[in-house]
């Protein structure tokens, strides 16, 4: 384990402690919208996910993540996140 704590992050849906390159950052823009973030540097207020299909498709349903966002993750971008995951 080499992995500097300042670049680790937890998953919201599986608690996880991640380093940030295995993760998602999404975020919420001044119009309310969802997205992924990732340069990890916009917006102050974000949520971690892992580069897991299951955490991903479990965003949807995750109370605990709307929170965390101000708001639902459309499943737009859930779809957006799989489609990331399936092509890499
Ligand atoms: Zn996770």
């Amino acid at each position: 384990m080499s992995s500097n704590p300042k670049n680790v992050r937890m998953c919201v849906v599986c608690r996880r402690m991640q380093p940030k390159q295995d993760l998602f950052r999404i975020c919420r823009n001044d119009d309310n919208m969802a997205f992924v973030d990732y340069s990890f540097k916009a917006c102050g207020r974000g949520a971690y996910v892992c580069k897991d299909i299951a955490c991903v498709k479990a965003l949807g349903n995750r109370k605990k993540v709307s929170k965390s966002l101000g708001g639902p993750i459309p499943e737009n971008l859930i779809d957006q996140i799989l489609d990331s995951i399936g092509n890499s």
